[in-house]
């Protein structure tokens, strides 16, 4: 059981501030996902959860302990990293109940414990083997259950599949995950990895800049961002971003003639805060665009990608704006075709072009 609370904690590195104040609540068996790119904060924000960095301000709490200036040994959170940090002379078995002895544990609950977590990570047939000897993923299953046998209150992992190739990195995210679902630990995980963050996450953290830009599901974080960074950085490729101003249930799009009708029902809550409004910025996902010979907005192929599934069409339109929308794989668009398009209304996204915030 844990509950892990940051209340205004922050780091400073002499003048440079690597994380600026920041809540967050992590619930007892929750999964939480520290997502944004190099640099921005998410493994200084782990280490301070272990103990491993001091906070410069702001507490930490475990169950509602204090537990900002506790050791990290008495924590009670076992951390797990991408480089596995086994030790190469000694066996897999050894390796796993490094931790239990370290704790002076009896013999007989080694033994039991190493059993448990060998069977959960189904990796028995390893333990008279060295380290050195094993795949990358093998190692970082003997990783996890090093982490896993003291049995702590819950997890923290700093990018732990980052040094795996792409297919090993698949089987890993879903065992980790079937992992979390029978164990129910709480987890907090930091990735760089937009599509590891979707597929892992009960709740997302989308830091950048030292800063947290929005705190939400992966489906709110995906069809909801807060603000033009979470737009851009989540999903591949990014949110479709356009400049226009709206007037009288209409979009006019910057840089061309290009309208786009908003129906009624929409309008009227959005008219508020648009009429009049010099610019705004709207967003809609790929998928959210749908070729139609009937639709309101024309543009060029200028590229075209196979998905696998579907195919992804890069549009020149309205000037010199690139989107992205998807079509149908099977279809061919020779670059230059003009191509008429529609966006599903209750898919467009507004955004302040100044404070760069979801308009709502
Ligand atoms: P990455 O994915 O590259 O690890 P990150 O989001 O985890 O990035 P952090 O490692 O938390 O980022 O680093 C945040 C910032 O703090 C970086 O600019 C980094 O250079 C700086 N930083 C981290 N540790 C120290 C340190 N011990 N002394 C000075 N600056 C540091």
């Amino acid at each position: 059981m844990a509950t892990i609370q940051l209340d205004q904690v922050e780091k400073r590195f002499g003048d440079y501030q690597a994380v600026k104040p920041m809540n967050l609540t992590v619930q007892d068996g929750e999964f939480v996902v520290l997502l944004g790119p190099s640099g921005c904060g998410k493994t200084t924000t782990l280490r301070m959860i272990s103990g491993l960095e001091a906070v410069s301000g702001g507490k930490i709490l475990l169950n509602g302990a204090d537990i900002t200036w506790r050791h990290p040994s008495e924590r009670n959170i076992a951390f797990v990293f991408q480089f596995y940090a086994l030790y190469p002379h000694l066996s897999v078995y050894d390796n796993i109940a490094f931790p239990l002895r370290a704790e002076r544990a009896p013999r007989k609950v080694v033994q039991e414990r190493v059993n448990e977590v060998v069977d959960l990570l189904r990796i028995r047939h390893l333990l008279r083997m060295k380290p050195g000897r094993l795949s990358g993923g093998d190692q970082q299953r003997v990783a996890l259950a090093r982490a896993l046998v003291r049995h702590p209150a819950a997890f923290l992992m700093d990018e732990p599949l980052g040094a795996l190739d792409a297919e090993l990195r698949e089987v890993m995210r879903s065992e980790i995950k079937r992992l979390h679902i029978e164990h129910h630990a709480t987890t907090v995980y930091v990735t760089h990895d937009q599509i590891e963050a979707m597929a892992m996450g009960d709740r997302i953290v989308v830091m950048s800049a030292a800063e947290v830009q929005q705190v939400g599901t992966p489906a709110e974080v995906y069809h909801n961002p807060a603000n033009l960074f979470v737009a851009r950085f989540i999903g591949s490729p990014g949110m479709n971003l356009v400049t226009g101003h709206c007037s009288q249930g209409v979009l006019h799009l910057s840089n061309g003639d290009q309208k786009l009708p908003i129906p009624a029902a929409l309008w009227s809550g959005l008219a508020q805060a648009l009429q009049g409004a010099e610019k705004v910025i709207v967003g809609f996902r790929p998928e959210a665009a749908r070729l139609d010979p009937q639709g309101s907005l024309v543009g060029e192929v200028y590229a075209a990608e196979l998905q696998g599934g579907y195919s992804l069409l890069h549009i020149a339109f309205n000037g010199n704006t690139i989107i992205h929308i998807r079509a149908d794989r099977e279809a061919i668009y020779p670059l230059g075709t003009q191509v008429r398009f529609g966006v599903e209304p209750t898919m467009l996204r507004f955004f302040d072009p100044t404070t760069e915030k979801a308009i709502r």
